[in-house]
């Protein structure tokens, strides 16, 4: 048994479906990369999983339990945790203000990042683009989750810095066997990060394949993206 396993997943608005039949499983410390072109879908299944959107079809089970019925808040007290585009900190309080608004808060997470150390003090919002999506990854982290979500860390963000993240959420996924899906638009970044990459083209998973195979064949990779775009 996965500790993630979401099976036909059928989502989206109103009456149009945005994310048709996908499968995902997803084991304790493993990191698996949702890959896809702007618009494929993959915000929307991230917001299914976590129960922002209900399905029009399909199951999501976490640790054995399906979750039909389990609003997004209690999926949360159950051990998931999303670090959404665009970061969600609150850019007019301070870094510790924003760890203190996660119940079970964990200021000692900050030994992860020793950058956030002496701003601790200061408003978020005056923070760079990557000290402040340092905070919110240790918000995230500060909560002990079991699964966490991470659409877009990158955005906005130079390599170097997206290559420190990136090694810190490594560390912490290793560290605490913690399963991580990671939605990324720069592919290298995410397949040095990642063990397993879902393709997404058009709502649907085109392509499921070690990272490292995808690596190798970047033209198959390519042609699933140009594929989606069409
Ligand atoms: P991006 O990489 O640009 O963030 P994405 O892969 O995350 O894209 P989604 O944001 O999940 O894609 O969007 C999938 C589809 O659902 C798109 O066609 C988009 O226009 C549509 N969509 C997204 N949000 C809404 C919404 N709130 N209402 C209606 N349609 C939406």
């Amino acid at each position: 048994m996965s500790l993630l396993e979401v099976t036909g997943l059928v989502a989206g608005y109103g009456n149009n479906a945005a994310v048709h039949e996908v499968d995902i499983n997803v084991e304790a410390g493993e990191i698996v990369a949702i890959l896809g072109p702007n618009g494929a879908g993959k915000t929307t299944l991230l917001s299914t999983i976590m129960g922002f959107i209900r399905p029009m079809a399909g199951s999501v089970r976490f640790d054995g339990r399906d979750l039909r019925d389990t609003p997004s808040h209690r999926r949360i007290t159950a051990g998931m945790a999303l670090v959404p585009e665009g970061r969600g900190i609150v850019s007019g309080l301070t870094v510790a203000e924003n760890l203190r608004l996660v119940r079970r808060g964990d200021r000692s997470i900050v030994d992860l990042f020793p950058e956030l150390h002496d701003k601790l003090d200061r408003r978020a919002g005056l923070l760079s683009g990557g000290e402040q999506q340092m905070v919110a990854l240790a918000r995230a982290l500060a909560t002990r989750p079991r699964l966490l979500f991470v659409d877009e860390l990158s955005l906005g963000l130079g390599p170097r810095i997206v290559d420190r993240l990136l090694e810190r959420l490594r560390e912490a996924a290793a560290d605490r066997d913690l399963a991580v899906v990671l939605v990324e638009q720069h592919v290298r970044q995410a397949l040095h990060t990642a063990s397993r990459a879902h393709v997404l083209s058009l709502g649907r998973v085109t392509m499921v394949e070690t990272a490292q195979s995808l690596l190798a064949n970047r033209a198959a990779l390519e042609a699933s993206y140009l594929g989606g775009s069409s």
